[in-house]
């Protein structure tokens, strides 16, 4: 009796600050969906932890510290000026130095950068590494752009963004559109700017001059690592398992190559203009060339291996019979209908490598149809405990071996996937990785709130 009016008390608190989110952050429907998915998973904790609620720790966590806008000039190659928007959140520094990507994409927007700035809070958590949590971007679209349009467009994007990062301050790294190129421009020109060479003020880096071995792979490579924990406490793996990848960027290539090392057949990955299929097993070394090297589109890789097909549109890849499918493109490519078919299909794991793949409706079919199911924040994190390894690094002015820092990578997995185990037990939702990442995260951050005081 008492229990239920206190969890009807804390599911009462949670909607009103549902309710503030959606007031102050009108038409901003990624984030109040972030928001909304992190808040009604924390009840069970704010009513065993009435400390949370009275320290007002979520009314502050979900405000951003900052928010940086600014406008980013340049010049394209035939010398018209274009005026794109950068953005920086500083969502909150509990823990460390705000800390995440830069998405390139015209689609970015405030509440783009607010969800995934939110999400990072809480996966920057779980890793266990002192970051906190951040995220930035433009809608600035370099696909089809020269390689001298993309670096006037960094150094400009730069030229503003240097006043509010910094080893110490916000260190930003890649994200959708953002690799090691573009990162390599954004950095000699905050050298330059700075008259300083301050190795840890980006991440993501080229090997050469400060970047990390292992971090290109680390976000595909954790996710698979996460998944196959799931997996093995089934009694399952990914060995003669077929997998499904969606995407073909840097996340999706490195799930597809940890896949296959441990024995899976990875039979489709798409891009934005649609997904291949290839009953053989895709072949990485033409998708890395057609991606990682000459920029093209993903149908041209039927070229090479007549035995596949390319479908137009991206969410058909769901309708890919598949053991394990991994969402590693963008957010919500994963609806209720996609959900439906990889169910019926007999999909036994989903392990999100992109941040927020799966809509709220298809997540509530993978838990009720008991998929194992590993969310982005825990399955994805690998990417950012690699960038925060790249920081000790780079304070240190040491190189660690590959070995050195995919073992690291691969404890850091296991850890979160025990972490979020233990706290979805501890809250009856044994293997509920949704609530149990959640929970785990958020208490790591609202504790070291409550110990810093009211700010
Ligand atoms: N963009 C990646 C993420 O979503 C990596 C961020 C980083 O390395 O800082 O976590």
């Amino acid at each position: 009796e008492v229990q239920m009016t206190q969890t009807q008390h804390a599911k009462e608190y949670v909607n009103q600050l549902l309710k503030t989110v959606e007031d102050r952050n009108p038409n901003e429907l990624e984030f109040q969906q972030a928001v909304k998915e992190v808040l009604d998973s924390l009840i069970p904790v704010l009513v065993k932890n009435p400390t949370y609620i009275q320290q007002g720790v979520l009314e502050r966590m979900i405000e951003p510290e900052r928010l940086i806008t600014f406008r980013v000039p340049w010049v394209d190659d035939n010398g018209k000026v274009n005026v794109n928007r950068g953005f920086r959140v500083q969502f909150n520094s509990a823990l460390g130095p705000y800390k995440g990507g830069l998405r390139f994409h015209p689609s970015v927007n405030a509440s783009i950068v607010k969800f995934l700035g939110f999400e990072q809070i809480l996966k920057n958590s779980l890793t266990g590494q002192p970051i906190g949590g951040g995220k930035g971007g433009s809608d600035f679209d370099p696909k089809g752009k020269s390689d001298m349009e993309i670096m006037r467009f960094c150094q400009s994007f730069m030229t503003e963004l240097s006043k509010h990062i910094g080893p110490d301050i916000d260190v930003p790294a890649g994200d959708i559109g953002v690799g090691a190129k573009e990162i390599g421009y954004m950095f000699g020109q905050y050298k330059k700017l700075k008259g300083a060479y301050e190795a840890g003020v980006l991440t993501g880096k080229g090997i050469g001059y400060g970047g990390s071995l292992g971090r290109k792979e680390a976000t595909g490579y954790g996710t698979v690592y996460f998944v196959e924990e799931m997996m093995k406490d089934q009694g399952s793996s990914f060995d003669q398992s077929t997998v499904v990848v969606s995407g073909s960027g840097n996340v999706s290539i490195y799930a597809m190559e940890k896949a296959i090392q441990l024995g899976a057949k990875v039979v489709a990955c798409s891009d934005s203009s649609g997904y291949i299929y290839d009953p053989n097993g895709i072949n990485l070394d033409t998708v890395k060339q057609l991606k990682e090297v000459d920029d093209k589109r993903i149908h041209e890789y039927v070229k090479e291996h007549p035995d596949a097909s390319f479908e137009i549109g991206c969410s058909g890849i769901w309708s890919v019979a598949c053991d394990i499918a991994l969402p590693c493109a963008t957010q919500n490519e994963l609806d209720k209908e996609a959900a439906e078919m990889l169910v019926s299909n007999g999909v036994k794991a989903v392990g999100e490598g992109a941040n927020m793949p799966s809509t709220q409706e298809a997540i509530d079919i993978f838990l009720d149809n008991e998929v194992l199911f590993a969310p982005a924040k825990a399955a994805n994190a690998g990417g950012v405990a690699v960038s925060a390894l790249e920081m000790a690094q780079n304070s240190t002015r040491l190189a660690w071996t590959e070995e050195e820092v995919d073992g690291r990578l691969h404890d850091i997995m296991k850890n979160i996937y025990r972490n979020s185990l233990e706290q979805s037990k501890a809250y009856d939702a044994p293997g509920n990785f949704v609530v149990g990442a959640n929970i785990a995260g958020f208490v790591r951050v609202a504790d070291a709130m409550i110990e810093q005081g009211i700010i």
